[in-house]
């Protein structure tokens, strides 16, 4: 049976889905783009983003499935609106990103993709070649996104829907499935003369409209970044220790984003949107696991998190964390016993020489005892 673009989208709304697109597995229109960030190192640690072979993949989707026809794009808000919004900014909180506030949305989406590619081989009557991904792909999703009429790519690089913003998880299927018509690709940018996200950035990770500089970002180097964060940054962090929202929420786009209908992507409390410094601090594997566990944050792990938190106190810079921050020049992980050096370089300044200058003494690790020269240098 010939599948209609309509019988498509219709099983994507009853499925859950927000947004669907259809657009015939072509380059997409943005890869120049994307090779000339590549070239400028923009992508910094995200190595995979550079990889050849992974490369050679973005560049054209057959080389991920020989016989790749189609892409059919999803799009399932999480949008949901916290009420106390001051909390989010109080500095003795770490604040997380919206789309980690639930439960982890790789398996939310993917479960429900599967379901639909298996409806698609069963629908068709065929034995289509279908994959499905959610982030795993080496796919530039967003661009593909916008030829599917999705919404527009806007100068913060997200992708906007006109009349939902941008506040939606993106999954695709790509299938050898020939359709007789696919959707048109939306317009190419709707920011016009805006330039809102451009000036909000805490970092200046923009360079120029529509380019990310990764190794500047927040999102980036509180999720991506395994190693230690650029000295200069951290004051620019704010309290963010997972993600950072802040280029899309002040998109005039956002105000049309409706509270999503997805019971598991709304926040089960306080804990899950901006818990407290001084629980992260003391946290240990285990009771970090209880606090984040089934959602995104724990894919990070403690150590980052808690090395997120250590400068998140550096910015907070109340006496509150000091024994906390203390215990932690022991912490077996020597990434978070530097950046708990400097955060209470920050909090205590000269009064945490002794404290810092016993470290160095004790210390074995070079990054360590290079970060406590810089200090107290
Ligand atoms: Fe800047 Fe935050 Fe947007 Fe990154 S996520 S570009 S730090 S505003
Ligand atoms: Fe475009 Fe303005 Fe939104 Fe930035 S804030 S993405 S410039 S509309």
């Amino acid at each position: 049976m010939a599948l209609r673009l309509s019988d498509v989208k219709r099983k994507a709304r009853d499925l859950g889905f927000n947004l669907c697109g259809i657009t015939p597995a072509r380059p997409s229109p943005t890869l120049a783009a994307y090779l000339r960030w590549i070239e400028r190192g923009m992508q910094g640690a995200m190595g995979y983003m550079a990889r050849p072979d992974r490369v050679k993949r973005r560049q054209d989707l057959r080389e991920i499935m020989p016989g790749a026809k189609t892409l059919i794009l999803v799009g399932l808000d999480y949008y949901a609106r916290y009420a106390a919004e001051e909390t989010l900014h109080d500095p003795s909180r770490g604040r997380i990103a919206a789309y980690a506030w639930g439960l982890d949305y790789h398996r939310v989406l993917k479960l429900r993709l599967e379901t639909f590619a298996e409806w698609l081989a069963e629908t068709s009557g065929g034995a289509p070649a279908q994959k499905v991904y959610v982030d795993t792909g080496a796919i530039l999703e967003r661009s593909h996104a916008q030829q599917a009429g999705l919404g527009f790519i806007g100068k913060n690089t997200m992708l906007i829907h006109p009349r939902q913003g941008s506040y939606f998880f993106l999954g695709e299927i790509l299938t050898s499935l020939e359709f007789d018509d696919y959707d048109s690709p939306h317009r190419e940018s709707m920011c016009g003369t805006c330039t809102r996200c451009l000036a909000a950035c805490p970092t200046d990770a923009f360079p120029e409209p529509f380019v990310l500089d990764a190794r500047r970002c927040i999102s980036y180097h509180t999720i991506e970044n395994q190693g230690w964060i650029d000295r200069e940054l951290r004051p620019d962090f704010g309290n963010w220790i997972f993600g950072c929202d802040i280029c899309m929420d002040v998109c005039p786009f956002q105000r049309f984003a409706e509270e999503t209908d997805e019971v598991a992507f709304l926040p089960l409390d306080l804990d899950r949107v901006a818990p407290r410094l001084t629980d992260i601090l003391m946290s240990n594997e285990a009771s970090f696991r209880a606090m984040f566990r089934r959602t995104p944050v724990e894919r990070v792990r403690r150590e980052r998190i808690v090395r997120n938190a250590c400068i998140a106190a550096g910015n907070w810079r109340n006496e509150q964390a000091i024994p906390h921050l203390i215990q932690l020049l022991y912490d077996a992980s020597a990434l978070v016993r530097g950046h708990a050096a400097w955060a209470l370089w920050r909090t205590m300044a000269l009064d945490s020489s002794k404290l810092l200058s016993d470290l160095h003494r004790r210390e074995d690790d070079a990054r360590v005892r290079g970060e406590v020269e810089a200090l107290l240098g």
